[in-house]
């Protein structure tokens, strides 16, 4: 991937690349549907990454060609205007510097890309970490992880009117390698936790997207919301589970699924982190395949796809569990796996889903990668 980044940057601008940032796709191990609940999160970053190649301008312009992209960016830093394309979110984070009063100075380059775009990687995230990245190195200002992904998320609110949490642009900032990464989304406080030897997270992708998501989930939001008022509470994140038990009789049905899927979920999190930290393989697994049941049965935000592939990837040899991953209603499942059963594992996963669903999956093998760097 590199390769084709230089050549094309050479093609373009008559000199090697001097300045080449990666930034991370991600992953979510556990905790979904957490973060709006004020809960727990446990991603790591991904070894696919967004790659770009720059170099300073003298003047105030930004430049920049996607590889595989029909157009380009190019503006100047003192346009603050939402165009419709893929440039916006390069323009979103020129804006929140200005707004931040970072003093900012142009540059040029080109971009490309191995993380698949929609399919719930964050490629979004990856993107606007790396041009925060570029501006950084370019304009000399100081990097700090959190408070960078704090920006990159006022860039995504504010200028292109996205609701996102945290989690993502601060996995693609910090992230570790060999590591995944617990966050309370409450505080923001975290813990790097070492995920254990010899196993590997594999991504399986449906290749299937649903529409409509984005109504699906506000109603979600309003759900656990109206639930927590229930018990007494502005957050499902304060209910503990024998307070849930001991109070529950009196919600309504629909109510009392959604709440538990989120009390339990933040439970699950916390142990999933643990049992890495006891290097307890069987553990993590059986609580990832309890999450896909709760987010199929009470907070019903799998789909059909979803559910075949993790039964398909749960029935696999060398398989300790497999769950959904993401908001849900297509994109992708992830499977823990015994590296030593990776080739087979993929092979009759890609073999079974598509015999069943007549769909040919994509299938990426990750390791915990860093956050966004200069390399
Ligand atoms: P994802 O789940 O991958 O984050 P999103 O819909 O949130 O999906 O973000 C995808 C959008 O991010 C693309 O439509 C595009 O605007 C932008 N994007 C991602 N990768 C690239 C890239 N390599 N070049 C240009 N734009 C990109
Ligand atoms: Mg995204």
């Amino acid at each position: 991937m590199n390769k084709g980044l230089k050549e094309t940057f050479y093609h373009k601008f008559g000199e090697e690349p001097k300045l080449i940032v990666q930034s991370p796709g991600r992953v979510n191990i556990i905790g979904e549907h957490t973060d709006y609940n004020d809960g727990f999160v446990l991603p790591m970053a991904i070894d696919r990454h967004i790659r770009v190649a720059f170099r300073p301008r003298d003047d105030k312009k930004i430049k920049l060609e996607s590889i595989g992209f029909d157009s380009d960016a190019n503006f100047s830093i003192n346009d603050s205007t939402y165009i419709g394309d893929w440039s916006d979110y390069v323009r979103s984070i020129s804006w929140v510097l200005k707004k931040n009063n970072f003093d900012i100075k142009g540059w040029e380059g080109v971009m490309v890309s191995n993380i698949p775009i929609g399919a719930g990687l964050s490629s979004s995230a990856s993107l606007l970490m790396a041009i925060l990245k570029v501006f950084s190195v370019i304009s000399k200002f100081p990097w700090d992880g959190m408070e960078m992904a704090k920006l990159a998320r006022q860039a995504e609110n504010e200028f292109l009117q996205l609701k996102s949490g945290i989690m993502d642009q601060l996995i693609c900032s910090i992230g570790r390698v060999g590591h995944a990464l617990l966050l309370d989304c409450r505080d923001l406080s975290l813990d790097f936790v070492t995920i254990p030897p010899n196993v590997k997270i594999i991504i399986l992708d449906t290749v299937t997207r649903r529409e409509l998501v984005d109504s699906k989930y506000n109603e979600r939001v309003k759900q656990c919301a109206l639930a927590a008022t229930y018990f007494g509470y502005n957050s499902l994140r304060d209910i503990s589970i024998g307070h849930f038990l001991k109070n529950k009789e009196g919600l309504d049905q629909l109510l009392l699924k959604r709440a538990r899927h989120v009390i339990y979920e933040n439970q699950r999190t916390i142990e999933v982190s643990e049992a890495m930290k006891d290097n307890d393989v069987n553990r993590i697994g059986r609580l990832m395949s309890e999450s896909h049941q709760s987010l199929k049965k009470d907070y019903s935000v799998s789909s059909k796809e979803l559910n075949i592939m993790v039964q398909i990837a749960e029935k696999e040899a060398g398989c300790f569990g497999a769950r959904m991953t993401g908001a849900g209603f297509g994109g992708c499942a992830i499977a823990l796996i015994d590296e030593s059963f990776k080739e087979e594992f993929m092979r009759n996963v890609f073999n079974n889903y598509f015999l069943k669903t007549g769909i040919k999956p994509m299938i990426y093998i990750s390791s915990p990668s860093s956050g966004v760097r200069l390399c």
